[in-house]
């Protein structure tokens, strides 16, 4: 990544995964300078999608980690700045906003927030210690260390469903671990899943507990109908239990559902006149990177007619 080259800049845009890659490139080609923040790697979640089948234009599917370069080549064709930080801070100067990093401080006209989602944590004993040593939040990242191995799978939505499937690669045998006695994923998702024989189910289940030495040995299982707790011996636990928005940054500056979703209205503006918000980290019906991607056009848009009432 290059570095900050203004002192004001018309949009920065924080979080440079397909939402934000999308704003960067209609921004940048509507001649706004732009400046897009970013604190790992350009495509977001993608990087860590193996293959995507339902992002249209491709039909065969599209691995995550060719659709990122792609976007990201595409938005840096019209000039984009960019910056590998991550920013920590957002406050207001009269109508300007200020972005702060633990390096720097960057202020601009209009921002658009594109920081997605992260991880849950499990909460228990023993994932904090094991983490990198057996438990993992990351398939595609983490499953080649898991070759032949025996693993487990806490989740059923569709991130841990598609996950357990890719891990099938390596693994040697699988168990998903739900508290439920069903899947919540999409049916294409659950109908593998349920069809794969490397993949064994621990129903109406919830981890107590992660235990090893070096990496980690076993999982403690609770079964929530019965209140039957029994070690279950394994080689890693994949941890798949939902999502947070990354938006801690922006507590208290604009408004936020209950678990801190931002909220906009039809043209992804939030509560503060300039500031936006696209893709997952905003509260809506569906996240995936068709819609990351309808927001990032959107709040650019709205940002360039923003920056043009302003004038
Ligand atoms: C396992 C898995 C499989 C998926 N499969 C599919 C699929 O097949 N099809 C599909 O359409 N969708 C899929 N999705 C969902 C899709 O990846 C997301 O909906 C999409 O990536 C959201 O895009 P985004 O731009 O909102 O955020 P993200 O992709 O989450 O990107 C956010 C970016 O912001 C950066 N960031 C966060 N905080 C800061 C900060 N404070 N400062 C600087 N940078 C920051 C992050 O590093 C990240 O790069 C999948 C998701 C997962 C987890």
């Amino acid at each position: 990544m290059e570095g900050a080259k203004r002192e004001i800049y018309e949009v920065i845009i924080v979080g440079g995964g397909p939402g934000g890659l999308t704003a960067s490139l209609y921004t940048s080609r509507a001649r706004l300078s732009t400046l897009l923040i970013e604190s790992a790697l350009f495509g977001g979640q993608m990087t860590t999608t193996e293959l995507i089948e339902n992002y249209p234009g491709f039909p065969q599917g599209v691995s995550g980690d060719e659709l990122s370069r792609l976007m990201e080549e595409q938005a840096k064709k019209f000039g984009m700045e960019t910056v590998a930080q991550e920013v920590v801070k957002v406050s207001l100067e009269a109508d300007l906003k200020v972005v702060q990093t633990p390096e720097s401080t960057y202020r601009c006209e209009a921002l658009i927030i594109g920081t997605g989602t992260e991880y849950r944590k499990l909460g228990v004993p023993g994932e904090k210690e094991f983490a990198g040593k057996g438990v993992s939040y990351c398939a595609t990242c983490d499953g080649a260390f898991f070759r032949d191995s025996q693993i487990v799978v806490v989740g059923g939505g569709d991130s841990a469903l598609t996950e357990a499937l890719f891990l099938t690669k390596f693994a040697k045998e699988l168990t998903i671990i739900h508290r439920r006695d069903a899947l919540r994923g999409t049916k294409i998702y659950q109908e593998r899943a349920l069809g794969n024989p490397k993949i064994k189910f621990l129903w109406n289940s919830t981890v107590q507990e992660i235990k090893g030495d070096s990496m980690v040995r076993s999982v403690i299982v609770k079964n929530v109908k019965t209140g039957q707790v029994k070690e279950f011996e394994t080689d890693g636990a994949f941890l798949f239990v939902g999502l947070v928005p990354r938006t801690q940054f922006l507590k208290g500056i604009v408004d936020m559902d209950e678990g801190g979703y931002l909220l906009t209205n039809e043209d992804c503006e939030t509560s503060v006149k300039g500031i936006f918000a696209v893709g997952d980290c905003r509260k809506k019906l569906l996240r995936q990177i068709a819609t990351a991607i309808g927001d990032g056009a959107t709040a650019a848009f709205a940002a360039e007619k923003y920056l043009e009432l302003k004038e």
